[in-house]
């Protein structure tokens, strides 16, 4: 299998990779300062893909598409082109980040909530040592000039753009050209965690890929968007008979 095998469910193409192969390919983008862009798309988001073209092209923007739900990895299986492995967006961001650390890098957090992005840098920079801070953006802003220039000011190696999905997705696809940045990584509630303001599931739910349940539970107003989840299995199963008959 080559390492640029793409699969595609449901229509949005995600690189077939093992984490250490999608680390090494964030590390050359990053490298080549190229100011690409990483989505890691859960069923939600695929389901978005499938209503609305603009969330589509955002995430067909991406140099770099990983799997990040469980539901994906159902998903591919069911079509019968398994994905190598899962690859949760928070555990990717965490490698790289200590990679970049080793070499003295730069991570530029937007988003979150007024304090949370400058708490999160606080953790980061503690928990990593070695990695530098490029500077930290709230995710409410109005317009995004003065956050590209801010941004520019500081030509971070990393920015993590953390405002939720899909509208982190549409904001890299609108600004990464604009941007001196070597990478760009759709972070979503990762800001959250990494400031100590949300907790991640305990290791066992994680273990059984039912991360989504944990969340589910603390936080039970996601429970419409996660409806998204069953209509997304249905989709498959229905594209899975659809295509062997
Ligand atoms: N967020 C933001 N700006 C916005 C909307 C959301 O900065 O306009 C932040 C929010 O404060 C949170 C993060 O985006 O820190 C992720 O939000 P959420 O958990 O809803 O997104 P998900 O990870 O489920 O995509």
């Amino acid at each position: 299998m080559s390492e640029r095998e793409k699969i595609s469910v449901l229509g949005v193409a995600f690189d077939n990779l093992t984490m250490d192969e999608a680390v090494a390919r964030a590390w050359e983008l990053q490298s080549a300062h190229s100011g690409a862009y990483v989505v890691t798309p859960n069923p939600e988001i695929v389901m978005a893909c499938r209503e609305s073209a603009d969330v589509r092209a955002a995430v067909s923007g991406a140099a770099l598409t990983i799997a990040d739900g469980v539901g994906i990895i159902y998903g591919a299986k069911i079509l019968h082109t398994p994905l190598k492995q899962r690859l949760p967006g928070i555990d990717f961001t965490v490698r790289l980040l200590e990679r970049m650390a080793a070499e003295g890098r730069s991570v530029f957090i937007l988003g979150g909530k007024p304090g949370v992005a400058e708490q999160a840098a606080e953790h980061l920079l503690s928990r990593f040592p070695g990695l530098r801070s490029g500077g930290v953006n709230d995710g409410y802003f109005q317009d995004s000039a003065p956050v590209v220039e801010r941004i520019n000011a500081a030509a971070p190696d990393l920015l993590l753009v953390c405002l939720g999905a899909p509208k982190q997705e549409q904001w890299m696809y609108a600004n990464a050209a604009a941007l001196d940045a070597g990478l760009l990584i759709g972070a979503g509630g990762s800001v959250d965690v990494f400031a100590g303001t949300t907790r991640r599931a305990p290791r066992l739910f994680q273990k059984l890929g039912l991360e989504w349940f944990y969340r589910l539970l603390r936080e039970p107003w996601r429970f419409g968007r996660m409806m998204q989840l069953p209509k997304f299995l249905l989709c498959v199963i229905f594209k899975r008979d659809s295509t062997e008959k």
